[in-house]
């Protein structure tokens, strides 16, 4: 690519005159063939269809990050290209004097945020914010992006610190199959989609090393885990991953600890037979190892999940009369669960089919058998309970090995892995534009899966829970110091109920605040098509991604500045020597200077400058023509 070569800042005047016959070809809209177009904002005129066809062209031409303004542009491959994230390439855009010189790629960007944690613009905490629809791709960069981290970010002067810094970034890259395991799951639209929203803190610390920042360890927050797939999967989709990766990876004794008999089915377990590279236990295994989980502790979680997995067995038969409960309709399973929760067996039907209810002023105790309908809503509910806190254990467990004593770090790069929306106490036409379009999938998620989670969590359940004798379930419920307060007569006062939606909307408005105190940068993931094939770009999807993101409109507010964006130092360095061929006239005394009313290094000056050294440039062009020999 011509700006490849450009990208070497030059000394002598025939690369000077030679970058800027290539800038201004491209400036101009010259004969650069459209998957040669690197920036959407040189398209010409820019609207969905020019727009998409430049797409198009670079997606055929196996070239997938095209820059568009702000935003980064990433088309899904589906399918590997390992040249394309080797650390080789890595090091290449580390390396690089100007890496926007260099291709358009996500390690760009990643550089661009690593390059400004030492600048002195505020605010220098960066943020990378990747979105797109279900399937795009955003937690392939988002891990991409990390590896990228821990390939540059590890450069300490000493062979000791080498070896932390090697071991933190180890951890770092284990929470991802980790979290993957117990958050992700094989839906319609991605075999391996993200139930939860992820934002991780990459901490640096920018001043022990002269040169280089260190990542020094990260801190993870995950949003609203879509817990009701533990016990309501679509019949075409699966639950989480890691259900599958116990009943196909377990050994033998596992399977007789567990009771997971090989080919027992689960009325949890849709679509068992389904072989996805996302089954493998033991890379789990092995990560929750690296992370300090060790063997006993996992054997606890998975008995747990296993126990689980019986709970979902339970089916319930009514009586016949109101006045007494619901009987199970196999034994077994309530004795399995029960035993593999380390749960009394007694006290685990009641709860199921007994609801208690407190009333009047003395708050007296009733107890009411449950329909078999509301009997089903506990046993799915007690599950979700489970499954919620043991994620957020887990979550936890994970923070405090990789997270960094706050005194060794001095700045961090967030990235936001989350459903597309954006929302900042500042919002532009392109936040407008873009969250008009994912109101639409919003409303769709809402409807979906808040209400459906809208857990009040009966009491009960909860009181159930921390009967056990399980280790793990006994940090995952611990007895309740509040819980005196709700066996006191009425009158006295309770804590405000915490719903699904007010603990979401609390955790979004301090992600925004942190978001808020970075700059921010844009990574937009399209995917091409529906099937996850490669080299397929459907026009109408990919089109309606860009008009759901508009893709447009941020190209145009991009592209009503100055198309070709430089720095003042960057383009006196780059066009100085012209200066030489075309003098420019000494100023005229009584016409006021373009800075004129400006101070020296104020955006205004700057653009002044630019403008009249660009008007410079046009007046050299036919002395240009003359000097340059022709090719
Ligand atoms: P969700 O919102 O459902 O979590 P997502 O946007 O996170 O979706 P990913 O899981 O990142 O989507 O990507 C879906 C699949 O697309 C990946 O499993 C992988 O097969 C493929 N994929 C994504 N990006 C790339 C890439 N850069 N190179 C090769 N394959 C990719
Ligand atoms: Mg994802």
């Amino acid at each position: 690519m011509l700006q490849q070569v450009n990208g070497h800042s030059s000394g002598s005047d025939a690369q000077g005159r030679e970058s800027l016959r290539e800038d201004l070809q491209e400036f101009l809209g010259g004969e650069v063939p459209l998957h040669q177009l690197d920036d959407l904002t040189k398209v010409n005129p820019v609207t969905l269809e020019t727009v998409l066809r430049c797409l198009q062209a670079r997606y055929t031409a196996d070239t997938f990050y095209t820059n568009a303004g702000c935003t980064l542009v990433a088309l899904n491959p589906f399918k590997p290209v390992p040249q394309l994230y080797s650390p080789e390439l890595m090091r290449e855009y580390h390396a690089a004097p100007q890496p926007q010189k260099l291709k358009p790629h996500i390690f760009t960007v990643g550089e661009q945020t690593y390059r400004n944690v030492r600048s002195l613009i505020e605010p220098v905490n960066q943020s990378i914010v990747v979105s797109g629809e279900s399937g795009a791709g955003k937690t392939w960069t988002s891990r991409c992006l990390m590896k990228f981290y821990a390939v540059v970010a590890a450069s300490p002067t000493s062979w000791e610190s080498h070896k932390i810094a090697e071991r933190i970034e180890q951890r770092i890259l284990n929470s991802n199959p980790v979290m993957e395991a117990f958050g992700n799951a094989c839906t319609l639209r991605n075999n391996n989609s993200s139930r939860f929203g992820k934002f991780i803190q990459l901490q640096l610390n920018s001043l022990l090393v002269p040169r280089d920042h260190q990542m020094t360890g990260a801190a993870i927050q995950t949003y609203l885990l879509e817990k009701t797939r533990v016990a309501c999967q679509d019949s075409t989709e699966r639950n989480f991953h890691i259900f599958y990766q116990i009943c196909k990876g377990a050994s033998a004794d596992e399977r007789l600890q567990w009771h997971l008999p090989e080919g027992a089915a689960f009325s949890w377990l849709p679509n068992p037979e389904r072989t996805l590279e996302e089954d493998c236990f033991e890379v789990t295994r092995e990560a929750m190892l690296h992370l300090g989980i060790d063997a006993p502790t996992q054997n606890n979680i998975f008995q747990a999940l296993a126990g689980l997995l019986h709970l979902g067995n339970i089916r319930f038969a009514d009586s016949g009369d109101e006045a007494q409960p619901c009987r199970p309709m196999d034994d077994g399973a309530v004795r399995t669960s029960a035993l593999l929760l380390r749960l009394p067996e007694d006290p685990l039907l009641e709860t199921l089919r007994i609801r208690t209810i407190r009333a009047g002023r003395q708050q007296q105790v009733f107890r009411k058998p449950c329909s078999q309908a509301e009997c089903d809503t506990r046993r799915d509910c007690l599950a979700k309970l489970v499954y919620a806190r043991l994620f957020d254990w887990l979550v936890s467990v994970i923070n405090s090995s990789v997270c960094a004593d706050p005194a060794s770090w001095t700045t961090f790069i967030g990235l936001l892995d989350v459903y597309g929306f954006e929302s900042f106490p500042h919002n532009s036409l392109e936040q407008l534009c873009i969250n008009y379009a994912n109101e639409k999938l919003q409303q769709h998620f809402v409807a979906h899966y808040l209400r459906a989670q809208q857990d009040p969590i009966p009491p009960e359940l909860t009181r159930l829970l921390q009967q056990s004798q399980d280790t793990l379930l006994k940090v995952l419920f611990p007895a309740d110091p509040e819980e005196k307060s709700q066996e006191e007569p009425s009158g006295q006062s309770r804590a405000p109920v915490l719903t699904v939606v007010s603990k979401f909307k609390a955790s979004l408005e301090q992600l925004l605040q942190v978001l808020q105190a970075t700059t921010p940068h844009y990574i937009r993931c399209i995917k091409p098509n529906s099937q996850g094939r490669a080299q397929a770009l459907h026009r109408e999807e990919v089109l309606n991604q860009l008009e759901a993101c508009g893709l447009v409109e941020t190209i145009h507010i991009s592209a009503a500045g100055f198309p070709i964006r430089v720095s003042h130092r960057t383009f006196v360095e780059r066009y100085a020597s012209l200066r030489r061929l075309h003098p420019r006239a000494p100023p005229d005394p009584h016409s006021p200077s373009p800075d004129e009313g400006h101070s020296e290094g104020s955006p205004h000056a700057e653009q002044a400058t630019l403008r009249a050294l660009l008007q410079d440039i046009l007046h050299t062009l036919p002395a240009l023509e003359a000097a340059t020999p022709a090719a």
